[in-house]
């Protein structure tokens, strides 16, 4: 009989080392209570068992911790791209720079060549002059007359070449100019934004793995069935929401009025409800204020 006694004493004991878990938790509240305390043992090991009341908490909070992963993702999410398109822009304009420099050189050879011109047919006038003074005959004077032309119109031609090289030089170097103003600029904005980038990286980057790891918890309590339905829901909403909570009588995802029968139903907490617009989970607004501490209004 003593035995027995002790044996029964032990189990009971054990039992109340169990059954301790969910009443541990802050939000299991007395309707559920009893339920939870039925499956627990049974349940404990893969999915703890927890009330409707905490499954739903646990769903608003891992809402939470997404959109922040989320919001994280979209601060960075932008900034790679402008910091690519600055690069790009950058790199172009080096290399336009390089291309009107390998321009001006050309220019400047091709005008020293024409006042090498210039300098011969000057030399070749001042010899012809020359010869001009001990001419012989009318058809030597008129030969070295018309090669002294010759060589008046060729410099003439030289003389509007370099005219034209010097304008379009002179177009060149405001262009370069032009575009390494743009090219500081757009360094500077680039070393800048690369900053900016490289300081979010590093700062959310311990927040977002914190993150994760919170959402991962999370996951485990709830639901694997609900949970894929959560996951579907965030993946087609636009503003990643899968979880809402009941705002001035509408649906704090689409907005959309909730008949009042189905806002009694959502503050009973006794099933899953979505809405009937969008497919999102609408909770208590009292349960989303549990978690956030906050009035959600
Ligand atoms: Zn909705």
């Amino acid at each position: 009989m003593a035995k027995k006694e002790t044996t029964t004493k032990a189990e009971s004991l054990k039992d109340t080392g169990v059954k301790q878990r969910p009443t541990a938790k802050p939000a299991a509240k007395t309707p559920a209570k009893s339920n939870a305390k039925k499956s627990t043992a049974k349940q404990a090991v893969d999915t703890p068992d927890l009330s409707i009341d905490q499954r739903m908490k646990n769903l608003y909070h891992l809402q939470l911790i997404l959109s922040e992963v989320d919001k994280i993702k979209t601060l960075r999410g932008e900034l790679p791209f402008e910091v690519q398109d600055l690069e790009d822009e950058v790199a172009m304009l080096h290399t336009r720079i390089e291309n009107f420099q390998t321009n001006v050189k050309e220019l400047e050879t091709a005008i020293g060549q024409q006042k090498m011109k210039i300098t011969d047919s000057n030399k070749m006038v001042e010899r012809f002059q020359a010869q001009i003074d001990e001419v012989r005959n009318n058809r030597e004077f008129d030969n070295l007359t018309k090669e002294i032309e010759f060589q008046g119109l060729e410099v003439e031609l030289a003389e509007k070449k370099i005219r034209e090289y010097s304008e379009k030089l002179h177009n060149l170097t405001e262009e370069i100019a032009r575009c390494k103003d743009g090219y500081d600029e757009r360094q500077i904005d680039l070393k800048a934004k690369k900053a900016e980038l490289n300081e979010i990286v590093s700062e959310t980057k311990i927040q977002e793995e914190q993150l994760r790891k919170q959402a991962k918890d999370l996951e485990t309590t709830i639901e694997p069935r609900l949970l894929a339905a959560f996951k579907r829901i965030r993946k087609s909403a636009r503003n990643g929401l899968g979880v809402v909570y009941i705002q001035r009588d509408a649906c704090g995802g689409c907005f959309n009025k909730i008949p009042p029968q189905r806002q009694l139903d959502i503050k009973l907490r006794k099933k899953t409800i979505v809405c009937e617009h969008c497919g999102r989970i609408i909770i208590d607004p009292a349960l989303a204020e549990d978690i956030t501490g906050k009035t959600a209004e």
